[in-house]
């Protein structure tokens, strides 16, 4: 209703798109080697640590927490690592900038601030929210700060 379909012709230049995305990488290659590095290389979990019965919190241990925070923090920038990744894929693909859901444009404003973007405004909360569990109400009109 408002533009016409995509009809090959990305409204942004390609190549731009991928600098923007490709800076994004470094940029997170370079944060997951200071968390690496924060965590040491002493203190690498031997193998064990996954695939146990339960984690008894009674441990004990010394300076556990810090670790677990920096895992924590290296499971979100392997994420986001993943869908810039995975956006320079789109970009190749020539499927770069439409939503995975409804295959709409996602908006170049969004992309700009958000160049690894999966997701129109509209399906990035319902994905989001959607993660947890399904069937919840999604009428709450509560604040929406999101870039
Ligand atoms: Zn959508």
């Amino acid at each position: 209703m408002t533009e016409a379909r995509t009809t090959g012709e990305s409204t942004a230049p390609v190549e731009a798109r991928r600098t923007a995305l490709e800076t994004e990488h470094h940029r997170l290659v370079g944060l997951r080697r200071d968390v690496l590095g924060e965590v040491s290389d002493e203190a690498v979990p031997a193998s064990g640590a996954t695939g146990g019965p339960g984690r008894h919190p009674t441990d004990g241990g010394s300076g556990g927490e810090d670790r677990e925070r920096s895992q924590a923090v290296l499971g979100q920038l392997d994420q986001q690592l993943r869908d810039v990744d995975d956006a320079i894929g789109r970009l190749d693909r020539g499927e770069y900038g439409l939503c995975e859901v409804c295959g709409e444009p996602i908006g170049a404003a969004r992309l700009e601030a958000l160049p690894a973007s999966r997701f129109c405004v509209r399906h990035r909360e319902l994905v989001e929210r959607g993660m947890g569990r399904a069937g919840e109400p999604i009428g709450g009109a509560g604040p929406v700060a999101l870039p």
